[in-house]
């Protein structure tokens, strides 16, 4: 790094060092190279102007405005320094001379054809990262998990095993930590069995929720995913749950943005370990969409595993119904069999709703001044009306991801002196790869079942004769 740093030696090297830990947000070693550079080139507005930055990302807000000051004084005025200005006014809570400033910078601006690019980056780098709150102790176990039996014991195996008694997973080379992806339909359990994973083998859990890590200021995404990784390493064994993981440069074309790119390198250098040890720690990335995932997150020794969340079967729905209602007041007719018939197409989260909206019912009775009673199966009939199955709908909105369909297109030819056009049906696009097609071949079972016209007439079929006969 120092050696590309010199190379690219046209200005002032204290400068650049200046800059690059202005990036990673080593705010104080940023000052100490500012300022050397300051005394090597007294008349450096540049240097004076990102000191002032970095003065503001540490609140030292009185040296900050010197050395903006000094900035405007030895350069040309510019709207970055004014807006900077507003910032330490604002933070100070002098708002009539924070709007002053900005004013300047907006009048100054106009006057621009264009923002020098280099400066909207580093008026972007003073915003600190955000503070992760995120470590839990979870109380679930796999005793609350209903169904998922094979997923269950692969977990066990794979993951609660090693890190209960690792001497001895040591002894037979099975090490603790590595990466899982995750996947298949909304709310069917990912984030839930991850949760009861932790509570299971009782290691800490960081539950991350990608939108929360992106951010578009320089380094601050790369400073999210570091700090997430050092504090499950700070608090070994742990589970990091990266939920909506194909966000991380989830579009693997041109408009990928810079910040994405950077966020998938930032990820690969903590997951491969090379500079930290990530024993004990277990990477699960969560996602819907495992088609967007970067192929890049897939190779070897990343996420290496994939494991599918299908939604729930007749028996896993009725040991849902029955963990959901286990401390609550139930009339002794319920028939656990029949919600599970009635829920066809329910997701696990789905159900969990029609549990909570029918011991609703009779609570809002009591609330109302009616008699205590029991929750009745008339409460979930009632409940389903209201919650409707999310699945189909899902399934049929990323059927075009995942189903090679046949579209229908015209072809036009001169014919004795005419125009004739011809109709003929033609294969789509792939828009994964066969490697993702082998993959993901359960998730495209499924999604070609349930959006096919059969399933969903017998669906509806199976759910009315549950309804009205039984
Ligand atoms: P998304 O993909 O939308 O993030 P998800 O697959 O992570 O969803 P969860 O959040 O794990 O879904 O599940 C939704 C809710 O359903 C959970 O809060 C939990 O209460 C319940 N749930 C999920 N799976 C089970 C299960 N196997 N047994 C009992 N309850 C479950």
């Amino acid at each position: 790094m120092e050696k590309e740093i010199t190379k690219t030696d046209d200005k002032n090297k204290y400068y650049l060092w200046g800059r690059h830990y202005h990036k990673l947000q080593y705010f104080d070693k940023a000052i100490a190279n500012y300022t050397k550079a300051i005394a090597e080139e007294p008349y450096n507005s540049e240097s004076y102007f990102n000191r002032g930055l970095a003065y503001i990302a540490k609140k030292e807000y009185d040296k900050a405005t010197e050395d903006i000051n000094k900035a405007i004084e030895l350069g040309t005025d510019f709207p970055e320094a004014h807006h900077a200005l507003g910032n330490i006014y604002d933070q100070k809570q002098d708002f009539a001379r924070a709007r002053e400033e900005y004013n300047k910078a907006i009048e100054l601006s106009s006057k621009q054809e264009k923002l020098h690019e280099e400066h909207e980056i580093t008026l972007e780098e003073h915003k600190p990262a955000k503070e992760f709150e995120l470590l839990e102790k979870p109380d679930v176990n796999f005793s609350d998990v209903a169904g998922l039996k094979n997923t269950k014991e692969m977990i066990n195996e794979a993951i609660i095993y090693p890190i209960k008694k690792p001497e001895l997973a040591e002894k037979y080379g099975k090490t603790v930590g590595g990466g899982v992806i995750f996947y298949g339909p909304p709310g069917c359990g990912k984030t839930y069995i991850g949760k009861a994973t932790a509570g299971e083998s009782n290691a800490s859990f960081l539950n991350v929720k990608i939108s929360d890590v992106m951010d578009m200021y320089v380094g601050n995404t790369e400073k999210n995913i570091h700090n997430i990784f050092e504090t499950a390493r700070n608090n070994t064994p742990a589970i990091i749950f990266f939920d909506e993981i194909d966000g991380v440069g989830g579009r693997r074309d041109a408009t990928q943005q810079s910040f994405e790119k950077r966020a998938i390198n930032q990820f690969l250098t903590e997951m491969d370990g090379v500079e930290y040890s990530n024993e004990g720690i277990l990477i699960v990335g969560s996602t819907n969409a495992p088609w967007y995932l970067d192929p890049a997150l897939r190779r070897a020794g990343r996420f290496s595993k994939f494991i599918y969340f299908p939604e729930p079967d007749k028996k896993t729905r009725e040991e849902i119904f029955k963990i959901h209602m286990r401390e609550k007041p139930i009339d002794k007719k319920i028939r656990f069999g029949r919600l599970a018939r009635l829920t066809e197409g329910y997701s696990t989260a789905d159900i969990k709703e029609v549990c909570d909206e029918a011991s609703a019912i009779p609570w809002k009775e009591a609330l109302e001044g009616g008699r205590e009673r029991k929750i009745t199966m008339k409460d979930f009939l009632q409940a389903m009306g209201k919650v409707k199955s999310s699945l189909p709908q899902w399934y049929t909105s990323v059927r075009k991801f995942l189903i090679k369909e046949e579209e229908e297109v015209e072809s036009r030819g001169e014919y004795k002196g005419g125009v004739i056009v011809v109709k003929h049906k033609r294969a789509q696009e792939e828009l994964i790869s066969e490697g993702e097609r082998e993959l993901f071949k359960d998730l495209i079972k499924d999604v070609s079942k349930q959006t096919s016209t059969n399933h969903r007439i017998l669906r509806r079929i199976r759910i009315a004769f549950a309804r009205h006969i039984m």
